[in-house]
């Protein structure tokens, strides 16, 4: 995400981050290439110019020259007014009606149908709601079935009517359904077209008429960049919708529509999608993503993703399983299961400061996990609570078993003793034991 951007801004800010001695000359030339980097970027002219405008402005108003660390002291004024141009705060989505009404809106393909499922499964799970789905084009039964799709993958319910060619029936019926049926949340899926036409704009206008939604959403490519803004621009003059969404933002993307859209349409990006399936969904923070657009990573989301995932029950288990010296390959297995539940692994990667730099070249397996996995199965439950009884001809029959080889085998056993060892030793309040074999 944004590897282009960033490797920019990262070279602009080099001399200011303790690389040179810091100069007015210097600070104006740095700040011509961030303005440089954020237009390569697919940023508008105007932003990228008001932006450096206002950071040097801040600049001069904070004699950055004679603060101590000057170089410090730019990098987090051009972070704080990142943050800033991407919205300050983050903001959630109103779910207080009832039933709650969502409206999706935005061009064909940028995302809505799957975005629909991925909030319907995301107010389930996190927000215990019971949301229903509505189909809503009329043009394109397809589309009708794969929201059909997407709802039967996660469980939630999808209205739809074949045939019936009112978009505005379809969605006042599906409201009443909701109401009838105890819903409390209502996500109406509506048809896009390839490009802005007239008739789509009333249709929608038209729905969002007359059945006013709570949070009227639009939905928009992050791919696409500038035409990203110009197609927020014309949706919110009809719509005046609540929020942006920005989707596939895990693809190539210069990083254009998630810097402008905020100050183009003065409303907020509520969600990010980062994937095709439906847990690729991220709350918005600008503070954050300025962060990882500026290479420092997002250790706060990730310790997030960390807390879902962590079961205390389970961990008080593995606890005393490793103070007895029980922790076996089944306990890793699980191990292993719960950061896959995290995420996809570059994501996770590149949240760690520094770490997305260096993994730009690099293609990260989502599948890193998988000779492990493929070699912790292919050893009989003996095995894999007692390693040390894995002899060689064990390892060749293991080493077979999961595709691998025995020296893969044999790497797995040393990191899994070494593992186990400093398991242990933190166990035992055994920092200082440890700082002493560290030091050997
Ligand atoms: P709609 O026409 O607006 O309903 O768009 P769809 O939901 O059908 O999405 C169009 C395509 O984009 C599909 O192939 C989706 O799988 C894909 N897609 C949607 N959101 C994301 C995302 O966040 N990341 C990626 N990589 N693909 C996405």
């Amino acid at each position: 995400m944004f590897d282009n951007l960033s490797d920019k801004l990262d070279k602009a800010l080099h001399i200011l981050k303790g690389h040179g001695q810091i100069t007015e000359v210097n600070v104006a030339e740095t700040l011509k290439e961030v303005r440089r980097a954020l237009v390569d970027a697919d940023v508008n002219y105007k932003i990228a110019k008001d932006f450096t405008a206002r950071v040097r402005e801040k600049a001069l108003g904070q004699d950055v020259l004679k603060s101590l660390k000057p170089g410090q002291l730019m990098v987090k004024l051009v972070k704080d007014e990142l943050t800033e141009l991407m919205g300050g705060d983050a903001v959630g989505i109103d779910t207080s009606g009832n039933p709650s009404v969502i409206l999706m809106s935005g061009l064909q393909g940028s995302g809505k149908t799957t975005f629909s499922g991925k909030l319907a499964n995301y107010l389930k799970d996190k927000k215990k709601k019971k949301p229903l789905l509505v189909a809503c084009d009329v043009y394109r039964p397809a589309a009708v079935d794969q929201l059909h799709v997407v709802g039967d993958q996660i469980n939630v319910e999808v209205f739809s009517d074949k045939g019936n060619t009112n978009p505005v029936a379809i969605a006042k019926a599906g409201i009443a359904y909701a109401k009838a049926n105890d819903f409390d949340t209502v996500i109406v899926d509506t048809a896009g077209r390839l490009a802005i036409d007239e008739m789509m704009m009333t249709e929608i206008a038209n729905i969002h008429k007359t059945i006013q939604p709570n949070e009227t959403l639009f939905v928009v490519d992050a791919m696409t960049g500038q035409d990203a803004v110009n197609t927020a621009k014309a949706f919110n003059e009809v719509l005046n919708f609540d929020g942006v969404i920005l989707t596939k933002l895990d693809g190539d993307t210069r990083g254009g529509a998630a810097i402008s859209i905020k100050s183009v349409v003065n409303k907020p990006i509520k969600f990010v999608g980062m994937g095709e399936k439906m847990d690729a969904l991220d709350v918005f923070y600008p503070s954050r993503m300025a962060d990882r657009i500026l290479g420092m990573g997002d250790v706060v989301s990730l310790v997030e993703r960390a807390q879902e995932q962590f079961d205390e029950e389970e961990a008080r288990k593995l606890q005393k399983k490793i103070a007895k010296n029980q922790f076996g390959f089944d306990d890793f297995l699980k191990q292993i299961q719960q950061v896959k539940k995290m995420g996809n692994m570059k994501d996770l990667m590149g949240m760690i400061p520094g770490a997305g730099k260096m993994l730009k070249n690099i293609d990260v397996d989502d599948d890193a996990f998988k000779h492990i996995e493929a070699i912790i199965h292919s050893m009989t439950p003996a095995e894999r609570t007692k390693p040390q009884i894995i002899n060689a001809s064990r390892k060749k029959r293991i080493g077979k078993g999961s595709g691998t080889s025995v020296q893969q085998v044999n790497q797995l056993l040393k990191q899994f003793d070494q593992m186990s060892k400093m398991m242990k030793m933190m166990q035992g309040g055994g920092g200082k034991r440890m700082m002493q074999m560290m030091n050997k």
